[in-house]
């Protein structure tokens, strides 16, 4: 397909849903028929079959034509972590049934990973998923789940097999939150917002049609979710002076009281670094355009982390007292995870969890010396030890 062929696609479109009178989601639904969700992702999958890089001139005219978006800040971990997952290792069934309203944001997705006792050792986790006539029953504990409280769907790693060694004995599923025996209970973080909860799975039962993968090969599945986990945290396509750096920068030039020399400095230094991790994010993105984003993600996410923190840090010793001001503690169940919102005491406290967030930063250091640098592995005591046999 030329340019101008996809040009004339995007413009029947508009013609034929007119985005001035037509219903939001009847439009994203329209959008997605015409191939122009993910003009990446498949034919009859909201895509073109064509390149990644065709996206961003659909996107601009789209835009320019005042067609309203899927806010995706709304449905980060299904659009970032469970699409390319799905489209990955899923049915055909599967991707006919969950990608369409996973796009326009009529189903939220949210993460059934980290457990209280499997969080970076992710493989050790404990909830058990039981074969029971075509499907499983599920029991088990999960934590820090973003967004649950908004979701219809999560991604769920099970333990189906305790017999054999921990990485083999996973299986991967998608959970309709909306069943029996799922129960959310919200925790509040360190900002005084309750962005994530803990899960309770008490025989939940998910039919075998919504295993995503073969039995015993979860691990496989996950690894494919955390590494797009990071490319979505840390290789977010972003302007100059985007996100934190931005909010630091203003402050800088709205504020010329705060200013010492050694600051000014810092600030410097600090945005050279901003702009370096967000044309490496560029690079990242365009061989993500190639295939399945391998451990660069890691490194990506690791820079955004220290980053965020540094500048937060900055932004609060910029505004002294102004900046430690964070008065409005009442609990809030947002409905987006937001690094930079509210005020400069916000973004600091916020900031915190950007190095635990999908994989600690001294996890991702241990991706990048082994997967990067080819440095010998961690000594590893529970290699093929049967999972049921390791201390706990
Ligand atoms: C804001 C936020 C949102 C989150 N959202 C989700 C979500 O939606 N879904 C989900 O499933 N999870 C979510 N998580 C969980 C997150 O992925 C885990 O917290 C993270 O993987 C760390 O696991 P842990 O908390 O069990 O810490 P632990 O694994 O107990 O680690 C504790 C400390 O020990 C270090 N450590 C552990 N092992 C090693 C090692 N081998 N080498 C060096 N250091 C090591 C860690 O880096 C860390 O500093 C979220 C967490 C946060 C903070």
């Amino acid at each position: 397909m030329t340019a101008a062929d996809l040009r004339e696609r995007v413009e029947r479109l508009l013609a034929e849903h007119d985005p001035a009178t037509t219903d939001r989601l009847d439009f994203l639904r329209a959008r997605y028929d015409a191939g122009l969700a993910w003009v990446w992702f498949p034919e009859g999958l909201g895509g073109l079959g064509l390149a990644r890089g065709d996206q961003g001139p659909v996107d601009a005219l789209l835009a320019e034509a005042g067609a309203p978006g899927n806010h995706p800040e709304r449905n980060g971990i299904g659009l970032g972590m469970a699409a390319p997952t799905i489209l990955r290792f899923g049915t055909e069934e599967q991707k006919k049934r969950f990608l369409r309203p996973l796009w326009t944001g009529e189903e939220i997705w949210c993460q059934l990973f980290s457990e209280p006792g499997a969080g970076s050792d992710l493989a050790g986790l404990a909830t058990r998923a039981v074969p029971d006539g075509d499907g499983w029953v599920v029991n088990g504990q999960k934590v820090w789940t973003s967004g649950a409280h908004n979701a219809q769907l999560a991604i769920l790693v099970a333990r189906t097999d305790p017999d054999a060694p921990k990485h083999r004995g996973l299986t991967y599923f998608l959970c309709d939150m909306t069943d029996p025996g799922v129960e959310v209970r919200p925790l509040r973080q360190i900002t005084g917002e309750a962005e994530f909860n803990e899960v309770f799975l008490n025989d939940v039962r998910i039919p075998d049609s919504q295993r995503l993968g073969e039995v015993g090969q979860g691990w496989l599945v996950a690894a494919a979710t955390l590494d797009n986990e990071r490319v979505a945290i840390g290789g977010a396509a972003a302007p100059r002076e985007a996100g934190m750096i931005g909010k630091v920068a203003r402050t800088w030039r709205e504020r010329p009281e705060l200013r010492t020399t050694g600051v000014h400095q810092q600030l410097v230094e600090s945005w050279v670094d901003a702009e370096v991790a967000r044309v490496t994010g560029v690079r990242l993105r365009q061989k993500l355009a190639q295939g399945q984003p391998g451990p660069e993600g890691s490194a990506m996410k690791l820079v955004f982390a220290g980053l965020a923190q540094r500048l937060s840090g900055l932004e609060l010793e910029l505004l002294a007292e102004d900046g430690l001001r964070y008065s409005d503690w009442t609990m809030v169940r947002p409905d987006r995870v937001d690094f930079t919102g509210r005020d400069a005491g916000y973004r600091y406290l916020r900031a915190k969890g950007n190095s635990i967030e999908g994989g600690t930063s001294e996890i991702l250091r241990n991706v990048i010396a082994e997967r990067v640098l080819g440095l010998p592995g961690e000594h590893r005591v529970d290699k093929d030890v049967p999972w049921k046999e390791i201390p706990r």
